[in-house]
């Protein structure tokens, strides 16, 4: 089986690369992200606080998430209802950073991670996935841009989704994130030593797009 790691920060392009690009390559793509999610926002909707380690294990046997592909497009199911959408909500986002911390949520979401590129060649992308998720990944990539070129593109997609927000906001969001996913003890956002590094900062999508694309084909042969 195939597999490609692709590990970045949130706001980097990850996922409607990786999402292209697993169409392209005819691969399943794994947003491990929306798992995150899922469980973040399973905790909001409890009243716990995401970052309470033994508040959130403790919930865990309630949480089944299933995640299906429809017409290409991952939809996930956390106890039979799609939250495909609201798990996108910046709240949610940050919630989902929170219970990412603690080792118990990490654990629980591993093997059906592991599982998934056991079965199909896969393209996942998220924080771990070529640290520690899948070290023997076929290809590993490295996602990443600077705070401010990200704090631009979230910008522009909350406008075009009718929820314009502060510049000034959305960068210390990206930057609270960032801190909180590198810094943490488990499992924390790195670059693998194995992976190749992929800045796109200065490129558009369909430059980023070829270069990702070279990345991966030059590896698989
Ligand atoms: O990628 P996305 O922004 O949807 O991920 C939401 C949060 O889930 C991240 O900020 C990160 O803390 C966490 N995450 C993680 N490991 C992954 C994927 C996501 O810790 N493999």
């Amino acid at each position: 089986m195939i597999s490609v790691a692709i590990d970045g920060p949130s706001g980097a392009g990850k996922s409607t690369l990786a999402k292209r690009l697993a169409k392209e390559l005819g691969y399943i793509y794994v947003d491990t992200g929306a798992m995150f999610r899922a469980v973040g926002l399973f905790a909001l909707r409890a009243g716990k606080n995401p970052k309470d380690a033994a508040a959130v294990a403790a919930l865990l046997p309630q949480i089944t998430l299933r995640l299906e592909s429809i017409e290409g497009a991952q939809h996930i199911y956390l106890n039979g209802e799609d939250v495909s959408e609201t798990i996108r909500r910046e709240e949610v986002g940050m919630a989902a950073s929170g219970v990412a911390t603690i080792p118990a949520v990490r654990a629980f979401l591993l093997e059906s991670q592991r599982a998934m590129a056991k079965s199909q060649n896969v393209l996942m992308d998220g924080r771990d996935i070529g640290t520690v998720v899948l070290p023997d990944a076929t290809v590993k990539i490295f996602l990443t841009a600077s705070p401010e070129a990200r704090a631009e593109r979230r910008l522009k997609e909350l406008c075009q989704k009718g929820q314009p927000a502060a510049y000034e906001t959305v960068l210390a969001d990206i930057r609270r994130r960032d801190d909180q996913d590198m810094h943490r003890a488990a499992a924390p956002l790195k670059q693998a030593p194995d992976a190749v590094l992929v800045d796109t900062s200065k490129l558009d999508f369909d430059e980023s797009f070829a270069l990702l694309k070279k990345t991966i084909c030059d590896k698989i042969g």
